[in-house]
């Protein structure tokens, strides 16, 4: 029985609710002084939901917890709810009492958050529990140690990117400490307690007659990846010849794994160098080697770990053979958009991807924007301004060592920033991965009102990457086909009058005096400043590098002093 005890009326229609979620006969409420209503309900219930401070319940509950006969393995299970139901706190009894399961429960039924403190289930290994890998062993032993700042060895830190870890963790610390296994083979008995992190790199070539039957084919990988001490964990994939796509056999074997099965051309595996050639494929399917070939090709690999193994199946020819191969640890570039400025512009999935990186490679003032977002222990490779080609290089040469990085840049990455001087150097060597952000253009535009309503553009005046030509051409292609504009880099000290001259050609095609002109700088940051004018009225020298001009179109207004460009034409007449 669950007693429900409330003090205020707040507190007694909260219990209320929670009685309604539960089910009936599982809660009792306790009415009455809540001092006599608590004693009452120590008595007959296995468990309590306190709707009182803390302060309150710890002072009512310490003499019955301390009462004659009482210990650890005999308390209830507490949980407490702030007046506003905000937090389902495990008070007491957090493991055997069930006040964590409890706490997770009344949270869950009054949109509450539950609060944990008991150490084994508070503790999640840092940053590795989010990274998709199949994870086995003493969890909560080795992520005390963490914690502890005590130090604990990593192996096979370089076969994945890691995101970044606290500094006690490394892989020189002694033999025997609490340790962190990273890898595919399968768990050996260490002297210290031992998680394993399982990635899957193994590639296991599969070649079948027509018709091996699937658990022939199912023994003989698990028997192979076994004898070699390889984990079926590990796991990436199957690999075979297109012939044998529709190979009942062995779609049933990958199912049963529960890895895909990934089928080359015969001409394509008959180009692979293997250790064991044989003349029986060569007749069957047009190629000497299917499962070593197959093995070395799915996994991109050029030597094998297990060469060609044969099935032994009682009193009959085998009708598969096997090899495996292991996928080189491949590096995982993030091209991260930050947004304008403001934190609450930083997406979540921007957030994620800073705490799941070991390096960060940007701009110094990007870098100082975010800094406590990363992880402790990460490592950053801030540059100043003017070396984007050295910052994009040294972020794919870092990827290419097999790390987890992630290259900032404001804004969106892409937009007039990182990613494609980053990505015109990636090979297909490293995993990319790209967190759009909130553009400058994007975000002064909802703070001058709706001016990219219909058509737009963006173009840079920054004459240092494009000569001023192109730049015309393309100014005057917009003001032909009456596209809102929006400029980035538009003025600096060396570069004053690109900016006007652009602004005339627009005019050329557009009423000056109507055509509504935004300007917004530092848009989201303290020094925050905008305003609506018009082609007429701009003033240049309000215009500064931390600032971007939108330009309406012929339909463009300004309505209550804000900019805005109609969704189509045919409605504004
Ligand atoms: N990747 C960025 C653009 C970088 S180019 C993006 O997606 O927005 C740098 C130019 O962007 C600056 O010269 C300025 O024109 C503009 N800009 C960047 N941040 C800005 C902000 N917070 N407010 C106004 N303009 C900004």
């Amino acid at each position: 029985m669950i007693g429900l005890i409330a003090a205020t009326a707040a507190g007694r229609q909260a219990a209320t609710q929670l009685a309604e979620a539960l089910r009936p006969d599982e809660t009792r409420v306790y009415e009455g002084p809540v001092g006599e209503a608590l004693r009452r309900a120590y008595g007959e219930c296995s468990q309590l939901v306190c709707f009182l401070a803390t302060g309150a319940t710890v002072r009512l509950l310490a003499p019955l917890l301390a009462a004659e006969g009482s210990d650890k393995h005999s308390d209830p299970g507490v949980v407490c709810v702030d007046e506003a139901r905000r937090f389902a706190v495990a008070l007491v009894g957090g493991h055997e009492g069930g006040a964590n399961a409890l706490a997770a429960r009344v949270a869950a039924a009054l949109d509450a958050q539950p609060v944990v403190t008991t150490a084994t289930d508070a503790i999640g290994l840092p940053g590795l529990d989010t990274l998709g890998l199949a994870v086995t062993g003493e969890v909560a032993a080795v992520s005390r140690a963490i914690l502890d700042g005590a130090p604990v060895r990593l192996l096979g830190g370089d076969r994945f990117p890691l995101p970044a870890l606290p500094t006690n963790v490394s892989g020189d610390a002694p033999a025997g400490s609490p340790t962190i296994v990273v890898g595919d083979e399968l768990p050996d008995s260490q002297a210290g307690p031992t998680i394993h992190l399982f990635t899957p790199s193994l590639v296991v070539g599969v070649g079948a007659s027509k018709g091996a039957p699937t658990d022939e084919i199912l023994t003989l990988v698990r028997a192979t990846l076994a004898d070699a001490g390889l984990s079926e964990r590990g796991l990436h994939s199957l690999a075979s010849v297109d012939a044998k796509a529709e190979e009942p056999g062995l779609l049933a074997a990958a199912a049963e794994l529960g890895v895909p099965v990934r089928f080359f051309r015969a001409a394509e595996l008959a180009a692979v160098a293997v250790p064991n050639p044989s003349d029986a494929p060569l007749d069957a399917v047009g190629t000497p080697s299917v499962a070593e070939a197959a093995a070395l090709l799915g996994a991109g690999a050029h030597e094998l770990m297990v060469p060609k193994r044969k099935s032994a199946p009682e009193g009959r020819a085998a009708m598969a053979t096997v090899a495996v191969a292991r996928r080189p640890a491949r590096g995982r570039l993030a091209v991260v958009g930050l947004g304008p400025g403001a934190r609450d512009l930083v997406t979540e999935r921007a957030r994620t991807e800073l705490r799941r990186a070991s390096v960060i490679v940007g701009l110094d003032q990007y870098v100082d924007q975010i800094r406590d977002l990363l992880r402790p222990g990460v490592r950053i490779e801030a540059t100043g301004l003017g070396a984007e080609e050295e910052r994009a290089r040294s972020a794919v040469r870092l990827a290419q060592q097999g790390l987890a990085v992630a290259l900032i840049g404001s804004g969106d990455a892409g937009v007039y920033a990182m990613a494609s001087p980053a990505l015109a150097e990636a090979g297909d060597d490293i995993d990319v991965v790209g967190v759009p952000g909130v553009t400058a253009a994007m975000a002064a535009a909802s703070l001058l009102g709706a001016p990219l309503g219909h058509d737009h553009v963006s173009i840079s005046l920054s004459d240092l990457h494009t000569p001023w030509e192109v730049i015309e051409r393309r100014v005057r292609a917009a003001a032909e086909a009456d596209l809102v504009v929006t400029f980035y880099n538009p003025r600096s000290r060396a570069r004053d009058w690109q900016l006007p001259k652009a602004l005339a050609i627009l005019s050329e095609h557009r009423d000056a005096p109507t055509t509504p002109v935004g300007i917004a700088r530092s848009v989201s940051r303290p020094d925050e400043w905008h305003k609506v004018t018009t082609l007429a009225t701009l003033d240049p020298a309000e215009v500064d590098m931390f600032t971007v001009v939108t330009v309406g179109n012929t339909a463009s207004r300004e309505i209550a002093g804000r900019f805005v460009t109609p969704r189509g034409y045919r409605w504004q007449e």
